[in-house]
């Protein structure tokens, strides 16, 4: 037998009654047992388009012996009974079930990724979930949703919005901090990436991260704003190091930053842009045909365009470097105290998509 989370959530419609019943349907399921519901709680509408009405949210906990996407059909047939219809994303809806977390299963696949991939910053989710449920463990984030809840409840949380240079972290950032009147911090100096000259040095990697570090100092950390979102991540810096530095340079790095980590605000959520081959070559191509102009249109980019002016390819070093930076935020085994719990993965294909992607997801959590 599993335990599965579920979360519920209903704004059309008679929202209560529906959220009862979609309950009892699930009751009444072959091979499901009903073990806890939570109370439902009003919550204003997160993400989708303007105007809708605000939503009850619940959730709850079965056992059954049917498998996650058999679990994900039972709950389709559930919603549809109820008349769910599907016309824009994060449209109004009169239930909406999902599927949150199936035992300490991760997977990942064309229709169905558990646990859902943005419960980890939603305050309407966590809350009834953490209500009935809140000892059950948070796989990818090592963790318990009890504690998912406490750390997006973090005051002033730092939230650091991640990417190789090109994928829009800057620009996501910024309109992030402009969305929910936070303070935006950006990168004081750029990721040292290969432009195709002599490697970058231990010292330049070191300049970086004390000037990284700096802003992020717990004894200085201004707690005037309600929340912090900065463009960087310093405990991600010896991965970019790592095709620059010999293995001996790359291990004091290492401690080096581990050190700086220590006196750091921690963030609690991770933004984590993802840009695929394509789109970065285009950005680099973009920037290499503009690199005279006085553009700030990806300006990160400058190195990776030299370098594909010089050698034909500026990608490969980015899509290296990025690869190290999905592992390191993705894993799901010891991830240490300090890696943030809640990690947000975002297509950064279409900046403008990211950013009201990554603007819902915080504002989920505040
Ligand atoms: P969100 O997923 O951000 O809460 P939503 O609930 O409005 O948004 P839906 O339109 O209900 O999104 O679902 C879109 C698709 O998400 C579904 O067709 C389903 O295949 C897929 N999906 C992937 N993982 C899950 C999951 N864990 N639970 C529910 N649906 C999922
Ligand atoms: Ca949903
Ligand atoms: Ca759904």
């Amino acid at each position: 037998m599993a335990r599965c989370l579920i979360g519920c959530g209903s704004n059309l419609g008679k929202r209560r009654e529906q959220l009862d019943r979609a309950l009892e349907l699930l009751r009444f399921m072959p091979g499901v047992t009903l073990q806890a519901v939570s109370r439902y709680r009003e919550t204003t509408p997160v993400g989708g388009p303007p105007g809708q009405g605000s939503f009850l949210n619940g959730a709850c906990l079965i056992e059954t012996e049917l498998p996650p996407r058999q679990v994900l059909d039972m709950l389709a047939a559930v919603e549809n009974t109820l008349h769910r219809e599907r016309t824009e994303r994060w449209g109004q809806r009169t239930i909406d079930l999902d599927l949150l977390l199936y035992e300490d299963i991760v997977m990942n696949t064309a229709d169905l990724t558990v646990p859902h991939p943005r419960m980890a910053t939603r305050r309407f989710v966590l809350e009834p979930a953490a209500e009935i449920a809140g000892d059950l463990p948070y796989p990818v984030g090592a963790c318990t949703v009890r504690d998912l809840l406490d750390n997006i409840s973090t005051p002033h949380p730092l939230i650091a919005v991640v990417g190789v240079p090109g994928s829009g972290a800057a620009e996501v950032a910024s309109a992030i901090a402009d969305a929910v009147m936070g303070r935006v911090l950006h990168a004081p100096a750029p990721l040292p990436v290969p432009d195709g000259g002599p490697p970058v040095s231990l010292a330049r990697w070191r300049q970086t991260l004390t000037a990284w570090a700096a802003p992020l100092a717990v004894s200085r950390w201004d707690d005037a704003a309600q929340a912090t979102i900065a463009d960087f991540w310093c405990e991600w810096l010896p991965d970019a190091a790592e095709d620059s530095l010999d293995h001996d340079s790359l291990a004091d790095f290492r401690s080096d930053v581990a050190a700086a980590a220590e006196t750091c605000v921690a963030p609690v959520v991770a933004i984590l842009l993802t840009a695929d081959s394509a789109v970065l070559e285009e950005r680099i191509a973009f920037r290499s045909r503009h690199a005279r102009e006085h553009t700030d249109v990806f300006a990160d980019l400058a190195p990776a365009a030299i370098l594909c002016d010089r050698t034909g390819d500026g990608l490969t070093p980015l899509l290296r470097i990025q690869d190290r930076l999905v592992r390191r935020l993705r894993t799901t085994g010891d991830r240490g105290s300090r890696a943030p719990k809640a990690v947000i993965t975002i297509d950064a294909g279409d900046i403008s998509r990211a950013a009201l992607e990554a603007i819902a997801a915080v504002e989920a959590m505040l």
